[in-house]
């Protein structure tokens, strides 16, 4: 779009909110204001960074403070970790920079607590260097007025919207443009009830124009891990003279369909490998033919994309053989046999690494 930056800058001029961070372009105000305005609303915050400014009105102030001074006058505002980072931050900088805050972002971030928004804020609204600074608010004005889909929240989405942030800056004081973004994002370009109707961009917007505001920004699921619990049983019989081991093959629609695995009982949650074991013997029938608990393995934990598998296998010896399951899918094989038959990775391992095929 032509002149984006001199439209939202003309924007901000008449209708940014008076601050008084943004009176100067003294560093340490301004990175006072943005380590305060982090997870916090510009109302909330005003009031902690007077107080701030007006107890500590510089940086050799701050670093001379105690730790109970600062948390005191931070009281109220949470996320206590920018409190003592800022106090280790006000320290470095006094020590390390004789006072003197850094220009180069890539200085800036080695300071704890400033990481490459607040380095890019401050080398832009405090010393003027050309870098973009990019928040949710940017994220949002520039996904919606561009139609920028790629999601915010990966790498590729991060990247895009730098590169696009850097090159709609060029050729405008680098403060103010920041500033001006973030600002019509704060309070037009909204995440909700956006100011639309009257928008400077409405007739460019791409998401105005396509009726899509509200898909914008956008972000990638994430991927909801469910855990399952299983209890495998090795119901080991030696009646027919050999020892013998039943196997089950998978039918059901699901990442094992066709491989073998031993009879299971599944839980939602952990549940104690003895109601396990009460559990399986009802389903199976156990109590008819007798059995006894050879072993309870450790539990062996197994990472699939959107599972968490925790797995115990507990190994029984049944006196006669075991009546059949009500779908009469279970397999007597040999145990030498067992190395024939497909099985997942999780019960490959046990079965390695606890020597069953001897
Ligand atoms: S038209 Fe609506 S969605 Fe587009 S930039 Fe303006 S306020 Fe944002």
């Amino acid at each position: 779009m032509d002149k984006f930056g001199e439209r939202i800058i003309s924007w901000y001029t008449k209708n940014k909110r008076e601050l008084p961070w943004r009176s100067g372009c003294d560093p340490y105000e301004i990175w006072l204001s943005e380590i305060i305005l982090q997870q916090t609303r510009v109302d909330q915050g005003l009031a902690y960074y007077l107080r701030f400014v007006d107890r500590f009105p510089d940086i050799f102030s701050l670093a001379d403070a105690s730790g109970d001074e600062v948390f005191k006058l931070w009281q109220g505002l949470g996320y206590y970790n920018r409190a003592a980072n800022m106090l280790i931050a006000a320290k470095t900088i006094v020590e390390e920079y004789s006072g003197v805050f850094p220009q180069d972002p890539k200085e800036l971030i080695k300071i704890k607590g400033i990481g490459s928004y607040t380095s890019a804020a401050i080398a832009s609204l405090a010393f003027g260097v050309s870098i973009p600074v990019v928040d949710g608010n940017v994220y949002r004005v520039l996904s919606r007025i561009f139609g920028i889909k790629t999601p915010i929240n990966t790498s590729n989405g991060k990247k895009e919207f730098e590169n696009k942030a850097a090159e709609l800056i060029k050729g405008y004081p680098p403060g103010t443009f920041n500033q001006a973004v973030m600002e019509f994002g704060a309070l037009y370009c909204k995440p909700k009830n956006p100011n639309c109707e009257t928008c400077i961009f409405k007739m460019k917007c791409y998401a105005y124009i396509n009726k899509s505001v509200s898909e914008f920004p956008v972000k990638k699921k994430k991927t909801v891990v469910t855990n399952r619990y299983l209890y495998y049983f090795l119901v080991e019989n030696a009646e027919n003279g050999f020892p013998g081991i039943y196997i089950k093959k998978r039918t059901a629609k699901d990442i094992w369909k066709n491989l073998y695995d031993f009879p299971l009982i599944e839980s939602k949650k952990s549940i104690d490998p003895l109601d396990a074991i009460a559990k399986f013997v009802s389903e199976y029938h156990l109590l008819h033919s007798g059995f006894s608990i050879r072993s309870i393995s450790e539990i062996f934990h197994h990472q699939l994309t959107h599972q968490k598998l925790h797995a115990q296998f507990i190994r029984l010896i049944v006196d006669k053989k075991m009546m059949m399951n009500s779908d009469n899918s279970l397999l007597l094989i040999k145990v030498k046999d067992l190395i024939n038959y497909p099985v997942s990775r999780l019960i490959d391992r046990y079965i390695k690494e606890n020597n069953i095929i001897k």
